[in-house]
């Protein structure tokens, strides 16, 4: 089987095409002509991207006794960002074009307009990235509020709740997904750069001496996920960031690195942030955010290790790297070789044909799926035709009921990947297909 070059210079467009046509991902407000860089995820983008949000808390809260998940707010209090350092600091560099006016990020353009070609700019100037708002109905300052540039604080501010609620010790860790906004200069490359998109963030409060051993941990974890879920160790690098580009709290910066088609690029980043956020609110609020060592007798504040990645542009990846065209029998085909657990639909239940009899056994099969996976239902088409919509999804696992089945109670069970066609007892169906994923 012939597996498309990784390197088609024209994947980004077949796959922001596929994820458009098949509902993966829409531009948002787009019979309003669109509003630049924002994304509505469809049927199927939907479930995609709740997977990948799924196996990382599963990966980060579910299979571990020491990470507990909270779900903060978005809009937060002035307070909040002048204690994190956001106000003063979560800045970008502007710079206009003195030729076409555009406006650019100084950092990502060395030195000359993408758009005309120009090397004069203005003086750089620092852009905060932060949205502003108003809460309530009164203008003015005491209402302003601002939409979470990342859901880290979340974790931070509910340090003392958490440890009181859950009576965990360092090491222990506070997860979190959810949105977050930055006022990106130039969002772009589809859901790469957006001013909303989703975060996937874990603060790891350790003991100050351990924190350097448990970056590198943490730094293994994270690269081991992105594996772990199908992204070739060829296209995911670590890059650590040298001390001078560090960000204002951090203490040291490793990102894991995927290659984009414009290059290898920022997936996630695991920061020793030591303990500038927590020492941060507990000067700005008067409240101790620290830890009591009953063995010691005293009180620390502890360092944070924390990996934050991006579950939209994770999806991003994970879909690059799954695009695949192939030859069957003669025939290209289109293939998402999407690991089962990211796939929005594990399977596909097709009868052969709309006769009610097929139909009625499809939906009796069907049923006895759905508690245990997400299942498409197709009836439209020829089951070649059938096969290769699944397949430009991703869906593992294609079900075909046909007329036999109403006489050996057996359907036949097709490979995504090579395309093999196996006959299963419908009774032994669920166990099969669970053997298949690897769930016992
Ligand atoms: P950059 O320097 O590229 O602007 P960053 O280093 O500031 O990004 P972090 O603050 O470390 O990014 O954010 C953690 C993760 O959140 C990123 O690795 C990325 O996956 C995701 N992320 C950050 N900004 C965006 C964005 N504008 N759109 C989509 N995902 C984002």
């Amino acid at each position: 089987m012939e597996t498309a070059t990784p390197d088609d210079p024209n994947l980004l467009d077949k796959v922001i095409n596929l994820a458009k046509r098949r509902g993966f991902i829409f531009p948002s407000a787009e019979i309003y002509g669109g509003f630049r860089s924002t994304y509505d995820y469809g049927p199927l983008g939907v479930n995609m991207l709740r997977n990948v949000k799924q196996a990382w808390w599963t990966a980060m809260v579910q299979r571990r006794s020491d990470i507990v998940g909270i779900d903060a707010a978005i809009l937060g209090p002035p307070a909040v960002w002048a204690a994190s350092g956001h106000l003063e600091t979560f800045t970008d560099p502007l710079v206009d074009c003195l030729q076409c006016k555009e406006r650019w990020r100084e950092d990502k353009i060395d030195g000359v307009c993408p758009n005309c070609g120009s090397t004069k700019f203005t003086e750089a100037r620092a852009f905060n990235l932060m949205f502003k708002t108003q809460a309530g109905p009164v203008e003015g300052e005491g209402a302003t509020a601002y939409l979470r540039p990342e859901t880290a604080q979340g974790m931070f501010t509910n340090f003392n709740n958490v440890l009181a609620a859950t009576r965990k010790k360092p090491p222990f860790g506070i997860a979190q997904i959810g949105k977050s906004f930055r006022n990106e200069i130039t969002p772009q490359n589809f859901v790469f750069r957006t001013r909303e998109f989703e975060q996937m963030e874990m603060e790891y409060f350790v003991p100050p001496a351990d924190a350097p051993t448990w970056h590198q941990y943490w730094i293994k974890e994270r690269y081991d996920w992105y594996i772990g879920l199908g992204l070739p160790s060829a296209k995911l690098r670590l890059y650590e960031h040298a001390r001078e580009d560090l960000s204002h709290y951090s203490k040291g910066t490793t990102d894991v690195e995927f290659e984009f088609p414009w290059g290898f690029d920022e997936l996630e980043g695991v920061a020793n942030r030591g303990d500038y956020d927590l020492t941060q609110h507990s000067n700005a609020s008067g409240v101790k955010l620290e830890f009591f060592d009953q063995t010691t007798n005293e009180h620390y504040t502890p360092y944070v290790i924390e990996p934050a990645a991006g579950a939209t542009r994770a999806m991003m990846a994970f879909l690059l790297a799954a695009y695949c065209e192939d030859e069957i029998e003669g025939e290209v085909r289109t293939v998402l070789r999407l690991d089962w657990r990211l796939a929005p639909y594990q399977v596909a239940v097709l009868p052969l044909s709309k006769k009610p009899e097929l139909e009625g056994v499809s939906q009796k099969v069907l049923g006895e799926l759905q508690p245990y996976f997400m299942c498409d239902y197709d009836v439209t088409q020829s089951i070649g035709r059938r096969y290769r919509r699944q397949d430009e999804v991703g869906t593992p696992f294609c079900v075909t009921v046909d007329f036999d089945s109403l006489n050996d109670h057996s359907v036949t069970v097709r490979d995504r990947d090579t395309t093999s066609q196996t006959r299963v007892k419908i009774d032994d169906l669920l166990g099969e297909l669970r053997t298949r994923t690897g769930q016992h």
